[in-house]
């Protein structure tokens, strides 16, 4: 009898102590706050949110776990700014045969350990740009993540991609039509309802190709005129969302700009003019850096062996010039391009190509978090904010390549990943 008691007491305390807030404290070296770095300082998780970052003035709640993170440095998850999770490498497959060859359940089955693989590489949010084909799976890949059904990150989402008419891939023979890679829409009463659908599907953003390549030679070229431009991102704004286009011209460029589109997507043929324009727009700049480097790769270009490809001279040229200009600069690196959970491939590169390490930590996190919009809830180590936090081996201010060494990982309060290897 005594036994039962004691048993009832234990699962009542059991139920008393799951009702009680749960308290995690972390010990850094050094916390990079999402705008500068840190000594000193602590941080206090309570449940999914941030309750203290900053010296140790608080009274610590009584038998908080203390997690010490000797020689790391404490960072907010980072957020992947062009993600493609219905993608995988194009060496392994290439795009047309994963959009016409690969089943969904194959895409989604991928997708599933994309999102655990960019979870684990630190990155707690991707803003994915796309299904290339695979409808509004994304939505609910988003929505299995959120129920806890699988590991991955926050995904803000933007279902299938609009594209003018005739401009997309695959393209199969002139008289064979083909599954399209993003929803094909025309003029302004098109638009209008392809915006609105892909919005009532779940879309969190709304991404348009401005331009793409249909030149008499293949080349970029613009795709929607100013005025379709304009109508979209009115109605898209009107529903309080965002919209991003792919663009590589300066003419594309210069209309999204006009039209007042948030982002710009690549952005590899951007003039001063442009990227003047841009700034004055406050409109940011995604540039993909990785996307360059490994299609060139995969052409066989040894990086590092051969010569400079023309196309990477380029496009060093024009982000240092968007740097330059002061135009806001995102990160992302079109993943999915190249493989899900290599995302701080394109931080390196950023640096390689003339960044301070500390401003691409930024644009990681703080900045990406302002410009998608969701700085309310992630981006910052801040009171308040939801706790998706990282660790990682040594300080990456210092030397990028530590943001590979990930020791922690928690994403809404929840540990995914802890290790003191
Ligand atoms: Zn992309």
């Amino acid at each position: 009898m005594r036994k039962y008691i004691l048993l009832l007491f234990l699962s009542a305390f059991g139920i008393f102590c799951v009702a009680q807030d749960k308290y995690i404290l972390l010990k850094p070296d050094r916390v990079f706050d999402g705008e500068q770095m840190q000594t000193g300082w602590v941080v206090l998780v309570k449940n999914n949110k941030i309750e203290q970052a900053g010296a140790m003035m608080f009274k610590l709640p009584p038998g908080t776990p203390v997690i010490e993170l000797k020689g790391m440095t404490l960072l907010p998850g980072l957020i992947e700014g062009h993600s493609h999770l219905f993608l995988h490498p194009y060496n392994e497959t290439s795009w047309d045969d994963q959009v016409l060859k690969e089943s969904r359940a194959e895409r989604t089955a991928r997708a599933v350990n994309h999102a655990k693989a960019t979870l684990m590489a630190g990155f707690t949010t991707v803003r994915d740009l796309g299904t290339e084909g695979a409808m509004y799976d994304d939505v609910g890949l988003k929505t299995v993540i959120e129920k806890n059904i699988i590991p991955g990150p926050r995904m803000i989402v933007s279902t299938r991609a609009i594209v003018a008419t005739g401009s997309y891939g695959p393209k199969l023979s002139a008289d064979n039509e083909s599954a399209r890679g993003a929803a094909e829409a025309d003029g302004e009463d098109a638009l209008i309802r392809e915006i609105r659908t892909q919005i009532g599907k779940g879309a969190d953003f709304i991404k348009i190709y401005a331009d793409y390549r249909w030149g008499m030679n293949k080349e970029a070229q613009p795709t929607f005129t100013f005025d379709e431009l304009k109508k979209a991102v009115e109605v898209t704004q009107s529903s309080g969302r965002k919209l991003v286009v792919h663009a590589v011209t300066p003419e594309a460029m210069k209309r999204a700009t006009l039209a007042g589109v948030a982002t710009i997507e690549h952005g590899d043929k951007g003039t001063e003019e442009v990227f003047k324009l841009m700034k004055e727009k406050n409109v940011a700049l995604c540039a993909t850096l990785s996307a360059a480097e490994s299609i060139l790769k995969y052409d066989g270009w040894k990086k590092g062996v051969d010569k400079e490809p023309q196309r990477i001279t380029d496009k060093k040229k024009s982000f240092q010039l968007a740097v330059k200009t002061g135009v806001t600069i995102c990160m992302g690196g079109d993943v999915g391009v190249f493989a899900h959970g290599d995302n701080a491939k394109e931080m390196e590169l950023m640096v390689e190509y003339g960044m301070k390490p500390i401003d691409v930590l930024r644009s990681a996190t703080s900045v990406n978090a302002d410009v998608f919009g969701y700085a309310d809830k992630i981006g910052r180590i801040k009171k308040d904010l939801v706790a998706d936090i990282i660790a990682v081996e040594g300080d990456p201010s210092i030397d990028i390549n530590n943001i590979r060494k990930i020791k922690l990982v928690m994403k809404d309060g929840v540990i995914y990943k802890q290790s003191n290897d």
